[in-house]
């Protein structure tokens, strides 16, 4: 079956791409489809913003659409940076940010930190379906490595033990929080027998 992902992000259609591989799941780009819109995300959640991102892009075609958001939540800092984890310090690179994180942290004991990912898909139901992946872990005293992107380096897993800066990408993909939303989209699509 053939799903559009509401992203102009080359980066997270090919990272999608990889973890739908294994299925019959055809994911298309917005340009494949002959769409172009960039869409504000104004909500105030991961949820709300999947949403506003698949329910836009839903309107301009019939086929099923698929829009993620997600974030790092840093339970000390009242899961700050959360929605605002691209924003966080624009124009600064993510070297700056991650040491700028370690360093709000400095005054607390409780380093425990999550990222979370919600899926949303649109035009499969009369309802969009919602799916949320998380990954359990805690903020590095010091960035470690230089696999993945944003805030992987001084992001401990719960479930890998090391960074995910440190982590391979296939390490990375057995347990983050978009393998994890992921992974839920295609049990759903199975269980309907879409795939
Ligand atoms: P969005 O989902 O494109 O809105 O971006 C979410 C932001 O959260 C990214 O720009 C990163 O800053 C951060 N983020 C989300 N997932 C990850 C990850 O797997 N590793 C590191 N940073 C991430």
């Amino acid at each position: 079956m053939k799903i559009v992902l509401a992203t102009n992000n080359p980066h997270k259609l090919s990272e999608m791409r990889a973890l739908f591989a294994s299925t019959s799941v055809e994911l298309l780009s917005m340009s494949d489809v002959g769409i172009k819109k960039d869409v504000i995300e104004n909500g105030k959640t991961f949820t709300e913003n999947a949403l506003i991102k698949a329910e836009a892009i839903a309107q301009l075609t019939s086929l099923p659409v698929m829009a993620d958001d997600s974030g790092l939540e840093v339970k000390a800092l009242g899961n700050f940076p959360g929605i605002y984890s691209a924003r966080f310090m624009e124009g600064h690179s993510y070297f700056e940010k991650n040491l700028e994180i370690i360093r709000m942290l400095q005054p607390y004991e409780d380093r425990s930190a999550q990222f979370t990912c919600v899926i949303a898909l649109c035009n499969l139901t009369p309802r969009p379906l919602v799916f949320t992946g998380i990954a359990q872990g805690s903020i590095d005293s010091e960035p470690q490595g230089s696999h993945g992107f944003g805030y992987d380096p001084i992001f401990v897993s719960s479930e890998l033990h090391q960074s995910f800066g440190l982590a391979s990408e296939d390490d990375k993909n057995k347990v983050s929080h978009r393998s994890k939303a992921a992974s839920q989209v295609i049990d759903y699509l199975k269980l309907k027998k879409l795939i």
